[in-house]
């Protein structure tokens, strides 16, 4: 009897979303979706790590300063803040720990308990994703070392991408030498993309299978995905995270070619490339600025580079849009969201302007009406709405966490 009134007690998780040097956290109570902390631990293995925490019941924020060698002394001093509030990682209210896992190959199509082989799973895919699956793989062990008895969850960005096609998933290249080398579309960002379309649908006043959704996740990383009923039929990313959109720094889609070009003729190594199309490429590529807001007040003062590269964004990103339309077929709604998405009106226009034979386009007061709420922006007699829907991966992580392990049986 005990045991069952301990175990409906149960409802709090951890969401831990584990980078190369950092370590963001989220604890939420399941009953009610609310967040009872929220927190960051930066430069972990440097001199000056940060943590920074905040209590949401109290509203207060703290800060600890001073040297965290690994990914292990992070979570403990974590640990020790929550504690701090009475939150505490050994409280019988917490149900179980959600890591955000980035790659989960064609293996992981759903959340998962981690164990040994899912460890060892996780480990064979680092060859497709090597700046950040080793980082999660760290974050996962230094939590199930804390707390080994606790339930702990991979949910990974990948795996709402695991319905596509065939036909969207695979590259034109040798069959053989893409399946030996795992060489596919994999997808990313998929977490909020499930979130987003599901909230889209119900902004819609709908079920998600009802409904098709074209989403563009446009944050300093940038994907569109098409999802028709609620399933993921294509997405913007690939292999890796840099196909697709202009991102922040990405480039996205190009010729292949360029690569051997910049091999041979400009006589740069392969990690060279690497670092410059995922680092020094996209809108700070191609004017010095990745962020949307500063473009935009360059564009107000006549900044030519500027103007171009955020013509260059918005032609992307709309003829993802085309293509994702007629991937669909018929499309209910277009769903902007994460930090550009859900705060650039002006990217939101351009994206969508000269499409309304498409039935696309933005109401100028209702796209300009700033908010934290999912919206609607379309004029009221559209035939595809347009909306604001911002998006919450650390509630999808926990509520995806908590579908599998919280049950009261
Ligand atoms: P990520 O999680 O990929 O780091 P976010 O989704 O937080 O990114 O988005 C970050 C980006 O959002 C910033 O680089 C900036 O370009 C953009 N952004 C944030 N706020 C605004 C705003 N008010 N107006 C325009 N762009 C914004």
């Amino acid at each position: 009897m005990n045991t069952v009134t301990e175990h409906r007690a149960a409802t709090r998780v951890l969401v831990l979303n584990s980078g190369s040097s950092s370590l963001k956290y989220q604890l939420l109570d399941m009953r009610d979706a609310g967040r009872l902390a929220v927190g960051l631990v930066e430069r972990i293995g440097e001199q000056t790590s940060r943590l920074r925490h905040t209590c949401v019941a109290t509203g207060g924020t703290r800060e600890l300063n001073g040297p965290m060698a690994d990914h292990d002394a992070a979570l403990k001093a974590v640990a020790g803040e929550l504690a701090r509030d009475g939150l505490g990682l050994d409280s019988p209210e917490l149900a179980a720990i959600g890591h955000r896992v980035v790659h989960g190959g064609m293996f992981f199509t759903e959340p998962t308990v981690v164990d040994d082989a899912v460890l060892t799973e996780i480990e064979r895919l680092i060859p497709v994703a090597p700046l950040h699956n080793p980082a999660n793989l760290t974050g996962l062990r230094t939590a199930m070392a804390l707390r080994p008895d606790l339930p702990q969850v991979a949910v990974f960005d990948t795996a709402f991408h695991t319905t596509m096609p065939e036909s969207a998933a695979r590259y034109a290249i040798d069959t053989k030498i893409a399946d030996r080398h795992r060489v596919r579309r994999y997808g990313f960002h998929g977490t909020s993309h499930a979130y987003v379309s599901r909230e889209t649908a119900r902004l819609l006043g709908k079920a998600p299978d009802e409904v098709n959704v074209i989403v563009l996740h446009l944050g300093n990383g940038a994907s569109a995905s098409a999802v028709r009923g609620g399933r993921c039929v294509d997405t913007s990313m690939g292999l890796t995270p840099l196909e697709g959109l202009v991102m922040g720094t990405r480039s996205g889609d190009l010729d292949p070619a360029v690569i051997f070009h910049l091999q041979r003729v400009g006589g740069m190594s392969t990690d060279e490339i690497d670092t410059l199309l995922n680092k020094r490429s996209g809108l700070f590529g191609l004017c010095g600025d990745n962020d949307m807001r500063e473009i935009r007040r360059r564009i107000d003062e006549g900044d030519e580079a500027a103007q171009l590269a955020f013509d260059i964004y918005i032609h992307r990103l709309k003829k993802y849009i085309g293509a994702y339309y007629a991937v669909l077929g018929s499309v209910d709604a277009v769903a902007f969201t994460a930090g550009v998405g859900e705060n650039a009106a002006p990217v939101r226009e351009a994206a969508l302007a000269g499409l309304e034979g498409l039935g696309l386009a933005v109401d100028p007061a209702r796209n300009a009406v700033r908010g934290d709420g999912a919206r609607i922006i379309s004029p009221r007699d559209a035939r595809v709405a347009v909306a604001v829907v911002p998006t919450d991966e650390e509630l999808e992580i926990a509520t995806q966490t908590f579908a599998l392990v919280g049950k009261d049986d």
